[in-house]
């Protein structure tokens, strides 16, 4: 396999500081692709040994989060195979650091099938990634306010979670603890376990049971896409659900409702701030708006700690409404 550049500097591939390997060799030959000199299997010179410890020596500082691996196309069935070993080892010697992977593939269709090469090669290779972004890249879905990705079709996908799951879960968006992402059929106990909380619905609604929750999750949080799951990325747990529901074009509805033991550690603020972020830059929203009842302070604490302003109020049953907004570029 040949190397086309390794960068030990990287911020546009992956959250935080990275270093980055671009490897030779890709087929996809995507229109507008900005890597069209790596599509060359012998662009660039061979990848070697001393590459491979450069790179590991490279991650060592504390400021690097992590390691990006794209090209060219690093799930070419050559370079999968050139790639399985150096990244068993590079992921051994950083089991706390992320790896970020860039394919023009398909997850499901083209690296969970086998057809890109030795399936247990691919097996071994995606275990080393934590975040894949796939899918080719579509010069007219192109979006330069996307995170970490050139065209709207492409996927970012969470792969250890994917792969126990056995379905794609997709990121959205995440902050240092935090995974927000796409609501699952796996999720449905731990959203039980939130929704079907007496004390924690107490300002919503009356709890959920079982079947409702059932029917939320697939209804208006998966095939409507209306609610973000909120994972703490550590262990992995179910921490909160974000509501996020059209209200116009340009509108979101932002709703949520925390974990009773994840409360006063401010996992609210941290996951609502990042969905703001990225329904104003990625899905053109100019207004996001939420409400709660009167006496449920903490909410009403939270909405102003976003930045959002008080725009008015109506009765609802005994108590008051108060609704809040907040406009894109209104800090
Ligand atoms: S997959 Fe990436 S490197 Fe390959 S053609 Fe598409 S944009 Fe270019």
């Amino acid at each position: 396999m040949n190397v086309a550049t390794i960068k030990y500097y990287d911020v546009a591939n992956g959250p935080g500081v990275r270093v980055s390997l671009y490897v030779s060799g890709c087929r996809n030959r995507c229109k507008g692709c900005f890597n069209k000199e790596t599509w060359d299997f012998n662009y660039g010179r061979p990848f070697s040994k001393e590459d491979e410890d450069a790179i590991l020596k490279g991650m060592e500082p504390d400021y690097i989060k992590g390691f990006s691996l794209l090209g060219g196309d690093p799930f070419e069935p050559e370079n999968q195979l050139a790639l399985v070993e150096f990244m068993e080892r590079l992921k051994a010697a950083y089991p706390n650091k992320t790896v970020w992977a860039y394919t023009g593939y398909d997850f499901e269709r083209d690296l969970l099938t086998g057809k890109k090469g030795d399936i247990d090669v691919t097996m071994r290779l995606l275990k080393c990634i934590d975040v894949l972004v796939d899918g080719r890249f579509v010069e007219e879905l192109k979006n330069p306010n996307l995170l970490f990705r050139g065209s709207s079709n492409q996927r970012i996908i969470l792969v250890r979670q994917s792969l126990e799951r056995d379905e794609v879960v997709k990121l959205v968006a995440f902050t240092p603890r935090l995974y927000i992402r796409a609501f699952n059929l796996c999720d449905e106990a731990a959203l039980f376990d939130i929704l079907g909380d007496k004390d924690t619905m107490k300002y919503v609604e009356p709890p959920f049971d079982r079947k409702r929750t059932a029917e939320w999750l697939k209804g208006f949080c998966m095939a409507e896409g209306n609610a973000y799951a909120v994972e703490h990325r550590e262990s992995g747990k179910l921490v909160g659900y974000v509501m996020c529901k059209p209200a116009g074009a340009d509108r979101r509805e932002l709703g949520w409702i925390f974990h009773r033991d994840c409360l006063r550690q401010g996992y609210a603020f941290e996951a609502v701030s990042a969905v703001i972020d990225h329904v104003f830059a990625e899905l053109g929203v100019f207004e996001v708006t939420a409400s709660a009842v009167e006496c449920n302070e903490a909410s009403i604490a939270l909405m102003r700690k976003l930045g959002m302003k008080f725009t008015g109020s109506e009765k609802e049953g005994q108590t008051l409404l108060m609704s809040y907004a907040k406009n894109k570029g209104n800090k």
